[in-house]
């Protein structure tokens, strides 16, 4: 059996006894009577620390009793002295308090209830068994901040667990036997709970809740205490400025400054494809003048670079609305070649017959309809040949029987 002294506040350290050691992976773990160090538990991960100036990297519970995995081996019998990892603990118990505070805030707040609990190194996150708005996240955001501020002491109780019924609790622990330790949070929360915490709100330092999505039903809300808030505050600001300064703007005016060049940028698209319908217009009529004929079916083949998928589809419908014509546009893009197809009406050839003699030619993928088709190959170097190859193929196809 293990004393444990890690729920004192004022505990950093002490002298302990080896009750055993055996060998782990990588490690030895060492059973001690007494130790500050806290083993991982009710979603708080591990302490780290020494014992006898050795580097524990976890501790575990089994049963009473708590084993260290330590970097070397002690007798039995050996006096140690065990201290923490006081930065690690720190964090810990900082995103542990807050994840009382916040569940605790909430329920006051909404009436909702924490159904889940997730705490890494790098992010914590609480569930939330209903639906929340972005005004309701930002009340509750500010209401646990204002709580953290008051400072008001964590306290505990210590009762048997058969009362544990009849008291007035935010969450309780199922079939707990024997001693109940009850923590109340920062004066916002009460829960029976196993987890070490600040012993004040004030030391959670900052709550930063930094985002929030519809998970089961409920709300999965992920938030950071602490020296992790700051740093992912000073992240947020730095990343703003820098988009303030792109737009030689202040950092409160750059959101709107984004929306402002997100709705030029759609104008000016709106303007592109009108004057891009204007030019492919004047260039269907040179392609159709240019185009051998099979037939009364003018065979256009077009080998362009830069135009995208969308731009050819623009380009063959301006040619099938000219004149009687199967149309393969095609186009270098950004180390591709793309092509699509199609028919003016009237004309018969498939145009996915088409796309599958393209995918040969050219060892590309691709297929559609029969009045259109479209697809894409790594960029070749043989084009102009694809181009003679195609315009054969198609004129053999159209061929009057
Ligand atoms: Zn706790």
């Amino acid at each position: 059996m293990t004393e444990k002294l890690y729920y004192d506040h004022d505990i950093r350290e002490c002298e302990a006894s080896v009750l055993a050691c055996r060998a782990g992976e990588n490690c030895f773990e060492v059973l001690l009577d007494r130790t500050v160090i806290f083993p991982e538990g009710g979603g708080q991960p591990s302490d780290t620390g020494s014992v006898g100036g050795a580097a524990v990297s976890y501790a575990f519970e089994d049963g009473h009793d708590v084993w260290h995995r330590c970097a070397r081996a002690f007798p039995v019998g050996a006096k140690v002295t065990v201290r923490f990892d006081e930065q690690v603990r720190r964090d810990h118990s900082q995103q542990h308090t807050g994840e009382h505070m916040l569940s605790g805030v909430a329920h006051r707040l909404y009436g909702c209830a924490n159904v889940g609990f997730h705490m890494a190194e790098d992010y914590v996150s609480v569930d939330f068994d209903r639906p929340f708005t972005q005004a309701e996240i930002r009340a509750l955001e500010l209401a646990l901040n204002e709580a953290v501020q008051r400072d008001e002491p964590t306290t505990y109780a210590i009762v048997d667990a058969a009362e544990l019924d009849g008291m007035e609790l935010r969450k309780r622990a199922k079939g707990l036997t024997g001693e109940a330790r009850i923590v109340y949070a920062g004066g916002v929360d009460s829960c029976t709970c196993c987890g070490t915490h600040c012993g004040r709100a004030g030391e959670v330092g900052f709550v930063k809740i930094t985002s929030f999505m519809s998970y089961k039903g409920g709300t999965r809300v992920f938030f950071l205490c602490g020296m992790r808030a700051v740093k992912a505050a000073m992240e947020e600001a730095r990343l703003l400025d820098a988009i303030a300064r792109r737009f030689s703007t202040k950092a409160a005016e750059a959101a709107q400054a984004v929306v402002k060049q997100g709705e030029e940028l759609t104008d000016a698209r709106r303007v592109l494809k009108k004057r891009t319908e204007e030019l492919f217009d004047y260039k269907a009529a040179e392609i159709l003048r240019d185009a051998p004929k099979a037939g009364d079916v003018s065979v256009a083949v077009t080998l362009g670079e830069g135009l995208n998928m969308a731009e050819l589809g623009m380009l063959c419908e301006s040619v099938c609305k000219k004149g009687k014509a199967v149309v393969v546009a095609m186009s270098e893009n950004g180390g591709q070649l793309l092509y699509r197809m199609a028919r003016a009406e009237g004309v018969k050839l498939g145009m996915r017959e088409v796309c599958q003699a393209v995918n040969a030619m050219t060892g590309g993928k691709g297929g559609g309809r029969d009045d259109s088709a479209q697809g894409s190959a790594g960029a070749r170097s043989e084009t102009a040949e694809i181009r003679a190859q195609l315009e054969a193929y198609l004129k053999s196809r159209l061929k009057p029987a």
